[in-house]
């Protein structure tokens, strides 16, 4: 159960703290409070844990300071969608806004390598209108003698970059909770030049201690990958650890799932699971096609597999697409025979918007004829 209190009425208020006294004297009840500060205004929620079941739901909503119940229908309390919620979501991070709604596109370099490709990436974004990008500094690497990103060191010059071509969210994977500390310490050093998105990669999915660290921070907002060998469950579980530390400005991410089934791709692209989650959380959705495709591969019409994977997230309805670019791919030291080339970039996003056109006229087709068929009555 979520307790919504009106709007400005804190957890600290009068009403606020008589909603609290009064769910901690139920038995067997613990009430969490989350504010969210958005323009303007703080809207506060009470996550009800515990049975819930002995709870008079009319008696709570006619509390001072209460403006709805919501009932939880769903394991995942924060980020699941419940029936009957008609709370807004999504949020703002860095002036821009990420949603059910919305699209962004975040490619960039699979990993930091040097200042020029950096900044011929970054320029080449600016140029297309870009303000996200993605950047790993901190690479979980499968032979422990490969390249592991260059960590702490390159952060200075990256969000100096950042700054000088207007981009303002970077994804940014962290594999150690160190990492978190280390990020936020040169974003203050940059005068906040740009904001990171902190990636919880698949391979770290279930890495509890991790997400409850992450979690916990709630300056900036975390993109979870699916884990590429557990079910969808275990992986909707996991972005609700980190929202249940307190940080609800999460975006969940397809990037393909580790079966020989995959073959000829890297992963078994499973973009169709993006109307799923859409349904199942409240959270904007992200597709990765490089690290689910995991290759070059062009079509007979010359389209390259990594573009049909995007066209069918983006056509599903995704909300943001990290894929893996490059200035010179031979010379990437991750990843860079999926990278795309720096000069297919304008292909890329002519590309995703055909595929957002048709996904727009999707929607307006079933708002005109499918809630009228039989089946919607
Ligand atoms: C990445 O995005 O750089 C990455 C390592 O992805 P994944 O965790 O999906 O393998
Ligand atoms: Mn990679």
């Amino acid at each position: 159960m979520i307790v919504v209190l009106k709007n400005d009425v804190a957890a600290e208020s009068t009403e606020g703290r008589s909603v609290i006294e009064y769910l901690t004297a139920r038995p067997g009840i613990t009430p969490k409070v989350h504010a969210i500060t958005g323009t303007g205004r703080t809207l506060t929620e009470i996550y009800v844990v515990g049975d819930t079941s002995a709870l008079d739901q009319p008696e709570i909503e006619a509390l001072p300071g209460v403006e709805k119940v919501v009932r939880v229908s769903r394991p995942y309390a924060v980020i699941g969608r419940h029936i009957g919620d008609t709370r807004g979501h999504g949020f703002t991070y860095n002036g821009i806004q990420f949603d059910q709604a919305s699209l962004h596109l975040f490619a960039g370099l699979c990993a930091v390598d040097t200042r020029d490709h950096v900044e011929q990436m970054m320029r080449a974004l600016r140029e297309h209108g870009q303000h996200c990008t993605r950047m790993g500094a901190y690479k979980p690497r499968t032979n422990p003698y490969s390249f592991q990103g260059h960590g702490a060191s390159c952060l200075p010059w990256v969000f100096e970059l950042a700054g000088k071509y207007e981009i303002r969210v970077i994804a940014m994977e962290v594999t150690h909770d160190s990492h978190v500390d280390e990020i936020m310490q040169a974003l203050e050093h940059s005068g906040h030049a740009t904001g990171v998105m902190l990636q919880i990669g698949t391979r770290n999915t279930q890495n509890f201690e991790l997400l409850k660290a992450v979690g916990r921070q709630r300056e900036l907002p975390i993109l979870i990958k699916r884990g590429f060998g557990i079910t969808l469950d275990e992986s909707l579980n996991a972005a609700e650890y980190l929202a249940s530390e307190g940080n609800h400005n999460i975006v969940f991410c397809l990037r393909g799932m580790k079966t020989n089934l995959g073959d000829p791709h890297r992963n078994f692209v499973d973009f169709s699971h993006v109307p799923v989650i859409r349904r199942l959380t409240h959270l904007p959705v992200c597709i990765d096609p490089s690290h689910s495709v995991g290759g070059r591969s062009r079509d007979p019409a010359d389209i390259l597999d990594v573009m049909h994977a995007t066209a069918q997230g983006v056509i599903a309805g995704a909300n943001m697409v990290l894929v893996d670019f490059h200035p010179h791919p031979e010379q990437a030291l991750v990843d860079g025979p999926q990278a795309l080339h720096i000069d297919e970039l304008p292909w890329f996003l002519e590309d995703m918007q055909i595929a957002r056109d048709a996904f727009e006229k999707r929607r307006k087709l079933s708002q005109r004829i499918g809630a009228t068929t039989s089946a919607a009555r």
